[in-house]
């Protein structure tokens, strides 16, 4: 059953064998396999139930439905943007579909320095071959890449540099471009649509509309998870529920999950939780064509260039794709204001956004901030500027080596370039602490796992080292930046951190 916990008589109380908080893909994964193995499974998820038959394609209605904060979650300087989902599939409702595996370099390096007993390199590769086929992973073939992701592959291959086809999960795609509004047509293979019904039909009960705001612990052992029902429209609290269950896994996503353990005062004495948040902040250059991009119709998204992405050398750090966005997003994406935005925004058709993500070595600080919000601290070290200055240097090369007719860096104030020889300009803007529009997708890390308790606060199977009863199934697990799109392994590891909780706790419930 799937229902929302403003129609319930608050306040409220449920009792499960299992408490799951967070609905994305790695508590959808747990949830369901653990149900499944037969415990009496509730999930707690802070966003709604947003079906392909209420998406309406518009963004002013799916932004505030599908985003936390609408989108404009922000670091506490406000110096990135950090984009985060909410609903029965969290961030996969949105996403773009791109699926990649972590790179063996940092496998091998995770197992090297965290241990990893229980997931060594071997057993992410089961696990993303199983997962790969459970969400029908598959290249998007070059006739199906649009005019933008064609305007990428041209400049990669004009400059002689390493790039290829992106693979996806999507089936039945008729590529109407609106993927990063929830998709109308079902077309996402995301974790809505490949593990509710899964659950439901095992007797998992789903309450949306409800967000966690602390855990109830008592004698070194998880009991209850305290929640608040959530007004659909205002978003504010309208009553109380509890959940008792001897069993709990947070799956809140890598910042709702730390803010959530450091509320609760669960004990980490390695001090590890919040405080080794990485984010993949990027940026994005966009390239003035003097024919129509129309970057809004078509597959969003299918081709990478890897030229200056190399998981062996520390000064290589940057991976660039495209961007695209509807009116609004795109409004947001284009730097500056007044008369200059304007001026660009008249060019919408003829826009390509190239993208660079920063494989990053800094490390942020995510807490809580009340009852229920929370603050995320992040300033990009000096090496990671340096590595995007070359990242946006790289984009700019590419932009212009596929026929634009001048860029805008998203630079304070912006920059415009006329030719390539221009791009100095665009590393000494990126050099500058704070003087880049920068945006995170893909917060991750907060969390680390690792095999030592005296460092880690979780071990390998997402098992919470210091109280019993309560586990991690979320992006905050990674040990460190993983450089690619995540959703692929965090499905991998909500399989796994399902299974290991059913392995080692399935007698507890009832
Ligand atoms: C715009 C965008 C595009 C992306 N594109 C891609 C892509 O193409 N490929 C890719 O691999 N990755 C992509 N990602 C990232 C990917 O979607 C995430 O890495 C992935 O969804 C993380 O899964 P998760 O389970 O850790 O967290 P989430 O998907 O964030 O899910 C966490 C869930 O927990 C809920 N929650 C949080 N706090 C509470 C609380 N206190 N109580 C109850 N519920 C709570 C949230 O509402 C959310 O539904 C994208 C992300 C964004 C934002
Ligand atoms: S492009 Fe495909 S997956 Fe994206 S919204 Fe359209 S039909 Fe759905």
């Amino acid at each position: 059953m799937i229902h929302a916990a403003d129609g319930l008589q608050l306040p409220a109380r449920m009792s499960a064998d299992l408490c799951v908080v967070g609905a994305g893909p790695g508590g959808m994964a747990a949830a369901t396999v653990a149900a499944e193995a037969g415990l009496r499974v509730v999930l707690l998820e802070a966003g709604d139930l947003v079906t392909p038959a209420t998406s309406t394609q518009r963004e002013e209605d799916m932004l505030p439905r599908l985003l936390w904060h609408a989108g404009a979650r922000t670091t506490e300087d406000r110096r990135v943007r950090v984009v985060q989902g909410h609903g029965v599939g969290g961030s996969s409702l949105h996403n773009i579909n791109l699926c990649k595996r972590v790179p063996s370099p940092i496998l091998q390096r995770w197992r090297r320095d965290r241990g990893l007993e229980q997931l060594p390199p071997p057993a992410w590769d089961a696990l993303y071959d199983e997962t790969e086929q459970l969400l029908g992973v598959q290249t998007i073939p070059a006739e199906r890449q649009n005019p933008l992701n064609q305007l990428l592959r041209a400049g990669t291959q004009a400059l002689g540099w390493r790039g290829g086809p992106l693979r996806h999960n999507r089936a039945g795609c008729i590529g109407s471009g609106f993927c990063a509004l929830g998709c109308a047509y079902d077309a996402k293979n995301n974790a809505l649509k490949v593990f509710a019904r899964r659950l439901v039909e095992a007797g998992g009960q789903v309450v949306t509309r409800c967000q966690a705001v602390r855990l109830r612990t008592e004698a070194g052992r998880v009991r209850a998870v305290s929640a608040v029902a959530l007004d659909p429209t205002t978003r504010r609290p309208r009553g109380r529920l509890e959940v008792s269950a001897p069993i709990v896994c947070l799956a809140a996503s890598a910042t709702g999950t730390a803010a959530l353990l450091q509320r609760s005062g669960v004990p980490d004495p390695g001090g590890e939780t919040g405080q080794r948040l990485h984010l993949h902040p990027g940026a994005v250059v966009v390239g003035d064509f003097e024919q129509p991009v129309r970057a809004w119709e078509g597959i969003p998204q299918s081709y990478e260039c890897t030229e200056w992405l190399d998981f062996e050398r520390p000064d290589r750090r940057a991976w660039i794709a495209t961007a695209f966005a509807h009116p609004a997003s795109a409004a947001a994406m284009v730097p500056g204001h007044g008369e200059m935005h304007r001026e660009w925004m008249t060019r919408y058709a003829h826009l390509a956004g190239f993208s660079v993500m920063l494989h990053d070595e800094t490390r942020g600080v995510v807490e809580p901030d009340g009852e229920l919000d929370l603050k995320i601290t992040y300033r990009p070290n000096r090496d990671d500027r340096e590595q995007l200055a070359r990242g946006l240097r790289a984009a700019t090369r590419l932009l212009f080596a596929a026929g634009a007719r001048r860029v805008l860096i998203p630079s304070r104030p912006p920059r415009v370039v006329h030719r390539a020889t221009e791009v100095g300009e665009v590393e000494a803007a990126a050099l500058e602490d704070g003087r880049l529009e920068l945006t995170a997708v893909h917060p991750m890390g907060s969390v680390p796992m690792g095999d030592d308790p005296q460092r880690a606060a979780v071990d390998s199977a997402g098992r919470h080292h210091h109280m019993d009863g309560l586990w991690v199934s979320d992006a905050s697990l990674f040990p460190g930046s993983i450089g690619v799109p995540p959703q692929l392994s965090v499905y991998a590891l909500g399989l796994h951190v399902g299974r290991s909780l059913v392995a080692r706790e399935g007698g507890t419930g009832s």
